[in-house]
């Protein structure tokens, strides 16, 4: 009697220490290392696959094709009676969870320390996965079907063949379960707070009066969960997507067809644009989900922690500046200026470059940037074009740091000249004339910071350069006609 107490003892203690944290720390070895970029493509998840169908322990389906004729698959493990349905990328351009699916993916079909842990999903659930539902979006890294239609309005309609997979697979799996794995911009804030909104859940309503019946408390729960383990993550970085209904939506309905939907949006974090490390947060939040919905510990959470997340403001720009002085007609004015710095695909919607361009002008004391610098004290003044027509090979001799703090911005430049040269400067072509300074929404900006009469920093395409301390990088760049 004593010696079996023990060893229930002992047993229930080994439990206890693995948690989806524990394997959050081993993360490393469960990542895919082939995709770190977030414009893969079909094959390249598809190539990833097959490879987990060969290791036998995921059962692998197409469920039909794209418009475009490229396979959708579902991955299947577990043999537990809670069915858990995932699927990401429903919008081709958000594809954060889809390379978190794909670590996942590795932590299933490993053999290791944390056996466990995936015995306790893996009998206790079975888990469904649709990686990049939208092949044909994620190809041109657009949001959209090859129709142009928003597969998350298609729900009830269901014209689009990608709709119509999901639809059947939430049929035919019934299940308890639902994530909706998403990308949102990284202009989202925490409330009011400085802080981004990295990661953003919601548990759908399923009428307009936002009722919550069981099957939305129960995602609900879920989420209150989650939030507690991501705060020893990014603390007040966790928010809630907007709870209006929409109709036409998949998460909306699927919750009205009987599962407890779990949104999660994967915003923006600092230093991260290519969503790297919010990848993992997108790892961890998975896991994590499937342990507490396998163990039931969901259960005894109340709805307060679903009920006291902020709701996601718009809140950030890439770049703000504040307190600059402009002069105009011999006056001068008291401005901010924000910057977002977008991205421009090339090489086949698989590398892209940014443009910065001018978001918001006037007073922006309410908002934050991801860079921000307080202009007191400067003058905001037009860059000058440097007067001699170069050719590429003279522009390669040129010390173009000088350049800037002399306050020139562009220059000119006879013949052709290739994106991999790289200046620093704006190139205007021989005949071409600078833009003025001109900070309407959408243009450029292009502009010297200058503080008695020295010239210390530029805004050029929307990226600050300080002068004193710069160290390279591509900051121009982008031809101007
Ligand atoms: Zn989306």
């Amino acid at each position: 009697m004593f010696k079996t107490t023990i060893v229930l003892l002992i047993f229930s203690m080994t439990l206890a220490a693995q948690t989806p944290e524990d394997v959050f720390s081993k993360y490393d070895q469960y990542k895919e290392s082939s995709i770190s970029n977030r414009r893969f493509k079909h094959q390249d998840i598809e190539k990833l696959i097959k490879k987990f169908e060969n290791t036998g322990k995921f059962k692998v389906k197409e469920e039909g094709k794209s418009i475009l004729g490229k396979s959708i698959y579902s991955l299947e493990i577990g043999t537990g009676p809670v069915h858990i349905l995932l699927w990401s990328q429903m919008h081709g351009d958000e594809a954060t969870a889809t390379m978190a699916l794909m670590d996942l993916f590795h932590f299933f079909v490993a053999d290791d320390e944390f056996n466990p842990i995936r015995e306790q999903i893996l009998s206790n659930a079975t888990l469904y996965f649709i990686p990049m539902l939208n092949p044909d979006g994620a190809e041109i890294f657009t949001r959209r079907n090859a129709l142009g239609v928003d597969l998350n309005r298609d729900a009830l309609r269901l014209q689009s063949p990608e709709a119509r997979i999901l639809k059947n697979k939430r049929d035919e799996t019934q299940a308890d379960f639902g994530f909706n794995l998403h990308d949102q911009g990284r202009v989202y804030s925490v409330g009011y707070s400085p802080k981004q909104a990295t990661i953003s859940f919601l548990a759908p309503a399923f009428n307009y009066e936002q009722e919550i019946n069981e099957v939305r408390a129960s995602a609900m729960q879920v989420i209150g969960q989650l939030d507690r383990v991501l705060q020893n993550y990014i603390p007040g970085h966790v928010a809630k997507y907007s709870d209006e209904f929409e109709p036409r939506a998949f998460g909306d309905n699927i919750t009205k067809w009987g599962t407890s939907l779990i949104l999660i949006e994967s915003g923006g974090y600092p230093q991260d644009r290519d969503k790297q490390f919010i990848r993992r947060m997108n790892f961890l939040s998975i896991l994590s989900s499937f342990v507490f919905i396998t163990n039931e510990s969901y259960k005894r959470e109340t709805l307060k922690g679903y009920e006291q997340l902020p709701f996601n403001d718009r809140l950030f720009f890439d770049l703000l500046i504040t307190g600059m002085k402009i002069n105009k007609g011999g006056i001068d004015y008291t401005i901010d200026l924000a910057v977002n710095q977008d991205e421009v695909d090339y090489n086949s919607h698989k590398d892209y470059y940014l443009q910065g361009k001018v978001e918001e002008v006037g007073d922006l004391s309410i908002f934050y940037g991801y860079e921000t610098f307080d202009a007191s004290g400067y003058q905001a003044l037009p860059g000058k074009v440097y007067p001699k027509v170069l050719t590429a090979k003279k522009l390669a001799t040129l010390d173009q740091l000088q350049l800037l703090k002399e306050g020139y911005l562009f220059l000119k430049v006879k013949g052709e000249m290739k994106a991999e040269e790289k200046p620093i400067l704006n190139i205007l072509s021989a005949k071409g004339e600078a833009p003025a300074m001109n900070f309407r929404i959408g243009n450029a900006a292009n502009f010297v910071l200058s503080k008695e009469g020295k010239v210390e920093y530029v805004v050029i395409n929307g990226f600050l350069v300080d002068l004193d301390s710069y160290e390279g990088g591509v900051y121009g760049g982008v031809f101007i006609k």
